[in-house]
């Protein structure tokens, strides 16, 4: 997303983090976006009930922070999937009497796929079997390291139910927008994305969208995904109308031709004619349009990878039936990473390979690999959509194999230098306009028309060029065998003298394998 790039005229405003809250079911998520909702969120002027808009912004002494309303790494990665990126911060719930479990670790997984840094909150601490400490260790083992323990996570305790540790909590977060500098132009055309939207019978088409960039104003003719409108109504979750939004507000919308889908990107255009032009063109090209975007949004993927380290990786999604065969799987692929290319296991788990997984690979460029386990039919159908590659094994061995292939096929070819033929020069002729011509004798050899030279002069290269042209008497010829004389010249060199040899060689790529 080059939303900054776009405006590089225009002044940029710091804007609130957006957050989006993950964990394991029960530990809290919901208890935790509704407390914070209901004792923060400005009330409203109809009697401050709160309307579920998708997101809600709070303000706090230390500045606003914009909560998406749906939890979990499921909603967080479709988006992604989708070429969308909505959130700044995740908050992990891990609730303090049961500690870390499969979706804690999934959540992890997904979030690090996306680059998002973590606030741990360590939930229920009101309960008598809580035990942060514990949680702490165990998210130390999945490489959530507290700052007490050398690391950079930030940890609360928290209480959902009794609003223990909140202020904390936000605090925490807030902390943590200050460092990745979170920043948009305010006085531009808005840009946004589309958290979700709806038919409503009496309204229309009604759209929650989050504004990432600009200024979105009642009246603003919007182009979104493939549909497009004039912003006829906007709403807070106040349900209050209001006339203006600005970077990381969520709004309510109302003025759409048509029901748009969560993650579509939302642009404020000059005027409606182009949106409704655009739009219907999308409408009839959509399809290509998207896939084309979504191939690009790979490649970009795997290019961000590549240039970040120099060394190529592959990531893959590991899952497996047992845990046991899981971690052996994992810990082989590991080993056949070597300095150049790499394995990145971004997510390996136990049971079968579900719509989760697939948005995931999609967002991160990962292959899927199933050991002993099968995709559940969304899974099949999303992979088929997007093209995720799903390989399915039920021997260790293959699997490895197959990813170590793949990696062979990531490292670059070896180059070899091959000499294919020495020539003497005994003649030169200076030939006005042309240069340089040699009368030469092919001692060893065939040597051929564009292959690379080096002048020889003495056992000392004084020149290394390329075979410009190739003759025998008159006639041009591709290539000269040894015991032959020909007439050549270099390419934009003209020094060769009588006496001179010839080095002719080949530059050859050769495919390595691991
Ligand atoms: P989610 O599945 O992660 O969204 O979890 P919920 O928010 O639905 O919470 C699951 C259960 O844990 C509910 O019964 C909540 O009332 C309870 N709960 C959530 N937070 C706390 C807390 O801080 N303390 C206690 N004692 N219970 C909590």
């Amino acid at each position: 997303e080059s939303t900054e790039e776009d405006h590089t005229d225009a002044m940029l405003v710091a804007r609130a983090p957006v957050v989006t809250v993950m964990g394991h079911v029960d530990h809290g998520k919901t208890s935790l976006l509704d407390f914070i909702r209901t004792s923060k969120v400005a009330a409203g002027e109809a009697g401050g009930i709160t309307q579920h808009i998708g997101a809600y912004h709070v303000e706090t002494p230390r500045g606003m922070l914009t909560f998406l309303d749906t939890p979990g790494h499921e909603a967080f990665t479709a988006m992604r999937a989708r070429g969308a990126k909505a959130t700044d911060i995740v908050i992990l719930v891990v609730a303090a009497d049961d500690g870390v479990m499969p979706q804690t670790r999934e959540a992890i997984h997904h979030a690090s796929a996306a680059g998002v840094p973590l606030v741990v909150a360590i939930n229920k601490v009101d309960k008598e079997e809580a035990n942060p400490d514990r949680v702490k260790q165990e998210l130390v083992s999945e490489g959530v390291v507290p700052e007490d323990y050398g690391g950079d996570v930030m940890f609360m305790p928290v209480s959902a139910k009794t609003g223990q540790g909140i202020d904390e909590l936000l605090e925490a977060v807030l902390l943590q927008a200050e460092v990745l500098e979170l920043q948009a132009p305010a006085d531009t055309p808005a840009k946004g994305l589309i958290i979700e939207a709806r038919l409503d019978k009496g309204r229309g088409p009604v759209a929650s969208l989050l504004v990432q960039s600009g200024t979105l104003r009642k009246g603003d003719a919007l182009l979104v995904g493939a549909t497009f409108g004039r912003v006829r109504a906007m709403l807070d979750e106040n349900g209050k109308s209001i006339d203006e939004a600005g970077p990381s507000i969520p709004v309510e919308i109302l003025g759409l031709s048509d029901v748009p889908a969560a993650g579509d990107e939302a642009i404020a255009l000059a005027d409606e004619k182009k949106a409704r032009e655009i739009a219907l063109f999308r409408q009839g090209k959509f399809r290509d349009v998207k896939l084309a975007k979504q191939q690009a949004a790979k490649l970009e993927s795997i290019f961000e990878q590549m240039g970040e380290s120099e060394i190529r990786t592959l990531p893959l999604i590991v899952k497996a039936d047992v845990q046991g065969s899981q971690e052996a799987l994992v810990q082989s692929l590991n080993k056949l990473s070597t300095e150049e290319v790499r394995v990145n296991v971004i997510h390996g788990a136990v049971g079968a390979i579900t719509e989760s997984d697939i948005n995931l690979a999609q967002a991160s460029g990962a292959v899927v690999i199933g050991f002993n386990t099968r995709a559940d039919s969304g899974a099949r159908k999303l992979a088929e959509t997007f093209g995720v590659d799903i390989r399915y094994y039920n021997i260790i061995y293959d699997a490895v194999d197959d990813v170590r292939a793949a990696l062979s096929g990531m490292l670059s070819p070896e180059k070899r230098e091959n000499i294919i033929g020495m020539v003497e020069v005994r003649q030169v002729f200076r030939v006005p306009k042309i240069g340089a011509v040699a009368g030469c004798y092919v001692t060893e050899g065939t040597i051929k028309r564009g292959a690379l030279v080096r002048v020889l002069r003495d056992h000392t290269v004084i020149h290394s060029g390329t075979l410009d042209s190739l003759k025998r008497f008159k006639d041009d010829v591709k290539e000269v065998r040894s015991g032959f004389e020909c007439g050549l010249s270099v390419k934009n060199y003209n020094e060769i003298e009588e006496g001179d040899q010839l080095e002719v060689y080949e530059i050859q790529e050769i495919a390595r394998s691991l």
